[in-house]
């Protein structure tokens, strides 16, 4: 399930460039300004019996058309934590480009991290990676993963996994998404493999080469045909 507490983005590193979440699309698929949503309270809304609305057990992923860490959301940020704190029960999973204001809005009590928090950092290239892993590992994050996606270049991560559960890597989706060489897939995925952590190969992206030919993918079958290759290593884990 997904919480999106707000919603709109800004575009804030090369991996951003083609996003559906602003300029010229943004009308149709998101919004430059960034707001508040509805759902803000999704995860502490109770029904008539005094339930949560939202079952423990699962994970609520959040921020997919925005980021958690944006500078406007700091005010907000506050109280999404206390949510996250109320809700032990359930996993929350926060992908962000914007590791580096990580420590802005922190709770007071967060220590070494709250136990049901999973925070992926994403780095689309070599030089995101050597900027925001390192400052990623350096806080206290009790469960971290590692989003290649758009995957825009080989990357070699092997400095990075001691402390990483696992890694997701993706090409680009779109009308213009630039190239995803599976090569550059595979080397992600030996360096799991060595380090112990586990790996999902999400989607082709939509301009995918593979034994030196490049095909456009359909967006409907870019998850499907990166299952076919069956180069997932989950150990049964779920992560979405
Ligand atoms: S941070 Fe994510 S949601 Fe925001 S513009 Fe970049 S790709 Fe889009």
């Amino acid at each position: 399930m997904n919480w999106e507490p707000w919603t709109g983005c800004k575009p804030y590193s090369e991996g951003c460039k083609n996003c559906y979440f602003y300029g010229p699309l943004a009308k149709r698929f998101g919004q430059n300004e960034i707001t508040k949503t509805d759902k803000f309270y999704l995860p502490v809304r109770k029904n008539a019996k005094g339930e949560y609305i939202v079952k423990g057990g699962g994970i609520l992923a959040t921020c997919f058309a925005t980021d958690f860490f944006l500078p406007e959301a700091d005010d907000w940020r506050k109280d999404a934590w206390a949510m996250i704190k109320e809700r032990q029960d359930l996993d929350f999973l926060i992908l962000t480009k914007r590791i580096d204001r990580f420590e802005v809005s922190l709770p007071e009590d967060w220590g070494e991290g709250y136990e049901n928090v999973n925070i992926g950092c994403t780095v689309e290239n070599q030089e995101a990676a050597d900027y925001r892993l390192p400052l990623f590992l350096s806080f206290p994050i009790k469960r971290r993963f590692i989003a290649c996606a758009p995957l825009l270049e080989e990357i070699d991560l092997s400095a990075y996994l001691q402390a990483v559960e696992h890694v997701t890597v993706g090409g680009e989706t779109g009308r213009d998404a630039r190239l995803c060489d599976y090569e550059w897939v595979l080397k992600i995925r030996e360096q799991c493999l060595k380090a112990g952590a586990t790996f999902w190969f999400k989607n082709t992206g939509s301009l995918f080469k593979m034994d030196g030919v490049i095909q456009k993918v359909n967006p409907y079958k870019q998850a499907s045909m990166a299952k076919e290759l069956g180069i997932d290593k989950l150990d049964g884990k779920k992560l979405f």
